[in-house]
């Protein structure tokens, strides 16, 4: 006599453990895939996803345990969500759990007390506003909001927006022709009115459906107030949601459920909303898609903007990836007919691109870091009237305190880098009369901290000082060579008081600040309406980084902050101090031409089998010494180029697969910990990916005492 297998339920939980665990279904309970339940673990209860649904297990039936109960109020997670989760785990090599669980906020998944104040899903279903509460946070007064309705589905133009320019009207015919999936490449130069032409086209989008709902990722979370605002403006009455990991845990759960739920019509976020399950999703946006950020940094490392399209192609939806400076990922892509390309050659303002101009360094007498004729160029702006930007990629005072006798340098003791002085409080006087205490040593990698030493810690020497320029010391050095000028500086040391860098836009936007000094957080986004000048100070250590991306990011951050300068304007002027003014970056920054750039990067691409030409995944280890962590991942090369996987792997597809040799990894140690890194790649993405399953599972068998992580499609080797 057989008895049939029972029906169990494969749950995924928010533990560092790849695997789905099997509880039994009581009968009366008749559990789904995407149901939330609570289970027992070990002696206490978790909040659990279930997968999916099973006959039989692997484990014997008398050490299945019971599901616990269902959590309260949540919502079923959909089909097409979770097909997408399994999608993404799959390709990434992570686990479904890892994936799923930290795309839904806390709040909503944690078991619920025996008695409490009430059901969570319930409280933040009664809290949402619509995103009323986000956008009066950051609306300035007397700023006009929309008055007509939202969306005229006759013309299909949304409420307050300006007439599109031919060359936006041209970009949204494009746009209108696909019909189900198509992944359209927006390449527009800074200032064209890539966000109007986001919002003429989501908006009919939103106009064809009531149930319609639309996803825009934006790269970074300081990129949503204004763009929150924007919206509010442009859809005063469609619900919004805004969704990234910088909110109150309860707001956060509130808008998560609008979405989820629906009853959110536009969704704003960070890459973790890629992962809210949008039952009308209609549309997807994503802005500045050349930016790394889009990439998940840890734990399942995904990339936001892959998964977006991989979600537009299995629900059959239209992407819109925009970006004045495409990834060479998407580019290639687009030259070869697989997206299709949609230009904006014009500044919607219909001002000109500013000047860009090479200032060389080599031979130029230097005060405070810059050149007589920036300094000349910044007199002159301030004189008439406009506003300047300095751009210093780098925060801080000094990069470096060094000992001019022994030749000491700040190391910090945990990572393979130097500690970076910085000022505490508010800028030096003229004369230095302060001492060493208002400054201190901070390791920018581990965040360790230290006072500056009196003497050196080898010599005794007392003349120490710091090396080189950051943000601080630039910011000093601009209120010596102009005294009148009202500066206002933006980094992230700044952005650490709440609300602080938005005082430091709004006072820019007002006109109280006329000389702006900051790291990539001025490059983004802001559309300053005085700003004719942009200087960079020095970008040059961009050119020879060992990563083979590097100019590729120098490009479009230098792209970036050059769109800063004269959207509004006329005469404008880019001015970059350079040590290799010849080097083909700049004959490109100068030429405002991405197009020549990208061809010439992806012809030395090919030549060199870089991706995109080829696909890559990286093995990384984390150990003690810096011996364990590339003994491992030299036994680990071993078992790919001899197959002995899990189950081995054949001779075609070890042939098809090129394993590197272990190096250290770029920071070599860090927190303490020795680090290391290879590199698999092959031509084929299939072949690649056929590969890496095998390869994990015996490794994860191997249960090494060396932390290791696979990234697949790295950005940073
Ligand atoms: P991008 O995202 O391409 O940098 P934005 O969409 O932010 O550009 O637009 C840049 C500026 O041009 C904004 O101030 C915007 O209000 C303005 N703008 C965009 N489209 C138009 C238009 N059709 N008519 C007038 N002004 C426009
Ligand atoms: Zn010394
Ligand atoms: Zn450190």
């Amino acid at each position: 006599m057989t008895v049939p297998d029972p029906l169990v339920a494969r749950v995924a939980l928010d533990v560092p453990l790849p695997e789905l665990f099997d509880y039994r279904l009581a009968a009366d309970w008749p559990a789904a895939a995407g149901d939330w339940v609570v289970v027992p673990w070990g002696r206490s209860r978790r909040v659990g996803l279930v997968a999916a649904v099973a006959e039989g297990s692997g484990l014997p039936p008398e050490r299945l345990r019971l599901l616990d109960a269902p959590l309260p109020e949540m919502p079923r997670m959909p089909g097409h969500w979770l097909d997408l989760i399994a999608f993404g785990a799959r390709y990434y090599h992570c686990g479904f759990g890892e994936l799923a669980l930290p795309a839904v906020p806390k709040l909503l998944r944690t078991v619920p007390p025996a008695r409490g104040r009430g059901v969570a899903a319930r409280r933040a279903r009664d809290r949402y506003d619509g995103g009323d509460a986000l956008a009066r946070a950051v609306t300035p007064t007397g700023s006009s909001g929309g008055v007509t309705s939202a969306v005229d589905p006759t013309a299909g133009t949304p409420a307050a927006g300006p007439p599109p320019t031919p060359g936006q009207a041209a970009a949204l015919e494009a746009l209108e022709s696909a019909v189900g999936h198509r992944v359209h490449l927006l390449h527009g130069v800074t200032g064209s009115g890539k966000t109007e032409v986001y919002f003429h086209w989501l908006a009919r989008r939103l106009a064809a459906d009531p149930a319609a709902q639309v996803l825009l990722l934006v790269p970074e979370i300081a990129l949503t107030p204004q763009l929150a605002r924007r919206i509010r403006q442009r859809f005063p009455e469609l619900p919004l949601a805004v969704l990234h990991s910088d909110m109150p845990d309860a707001e956060r759960a509130a808008h998560w459920l609008a979405a989820a739920e629906g009853r959110a019509r536009i969704v704003l976020g960070t890459r973790l909303a890629v992962l809210a399950p949008l039952p009308g999703l209609a549309a997807i946006v994503v802005d500045e898609e050349h930016d790394a950020s889009f990439k998940q940094q840890e734990g399942a490392r995904y990339s936001a903007r892959d998964l977006a399209i991989a979600l537009g192609a299995r629900r059959g939806l239209p992407v819109v990836l925009g970006s004045a400076t495409p990834s060479l990922e998407s580019w290639h892509a687009a030259r070869r007919g697989r997206y299709a390309i949609v230009t904006l050659r014009e500044r919607a303002s219909g001002t000109p691109l500013p000047e860009v101009r090479r200032v060389p360094l080599k031979g130029a007498v230097l005060r405070h870091g810059l050149t007589e004729p920036v300094i000349e160029a910044v007199r002159t702006a301030l004189a008439g009237g406009s506003q300047a930007l300095i751009f210093l990629n780098r925060r801080g005072y000094a990069p470096v305190l060094a000992c001019s006798a022994c030749g000491w340098l700040s190391r910090c003791g945990q990572c393979d880098a130097y500690r970076v002085m910085h000022r505490v409080g508010a800028p030096a006087p003229p004369e230095p009369s302060a001492g060493p205490s208002r400054y201190r040593l901070v390791c920018h990698h581990c965040g360790s901290e230290q006072r500056v030493p009196r003497v050196c810690p080898d010599c005794g020497n007392v003349d120490l000082a710091g090396l080189g320029r950051g943000t601080q010391r630039l910011e000093e050095g601009l209120s010596a060579l102009f005294p009148g000028a009202r500066i206002g500086r933006l980094d992230r040391d700044v952005a650490r008081r709440r609300g602080a860098a938005q005082s430091v836009i709004d006072a820019a936007h007002a006109g109280d600040v006329n000389l702006l000094v900051g790291t990539q957080m001025l490059a983004k986004g802001h559309d300053f309406r005085r700003l004719t000048l942009v200087v960079v100070v020095d970008a040059d250590a961009g050119l020879f980084a060992a990563d083979f991306r590097a100019p590729e990011r120098l490009f479009a951050t230098l792209m970036q902050v050059a769109g800063r300068a004269g959207r509004h304007r006329p005469d404008s002027r880019v001015l970059i101090q350079t040590r290799y003014p010849d080097h083909p970056v700049y004959a490109a920054l100068v030429a405002h031409d991405f197009e020549r750039f990208a061809a010439q990067q992806l012809a030395e691409r090919e030549q060199a089998g870089l991706p995109p030409f080829v696909h890559q995944a990286l093995l990384t280890a984390h150990a003690r010494s810096a011996e364990a962590a590339t003994g491992f991942l030299a036994e680990a090369r071993e078992r790919l180029v001899t197959g002995q996987t899990e189950p081995p792997l054949e001779e075609a597809l070890r042939a098809a697969v090129v394993a590197c040799d272990p190096v250290p990894m770029p920071l070599a140690q860090l927190r303490g910990e020795a680090r290391a890194q290879m590199l698999v790649e092959a031509a084929s993405r299939p072949a690649l990916h056929a590969a890496l399953g095998p390869w994990l599972a015996a490794l994860r068998a191997g249960r090494s005492a060396v932390r290791w992580q696979l990234v697949v499609d790295p950005l940073e080797i």
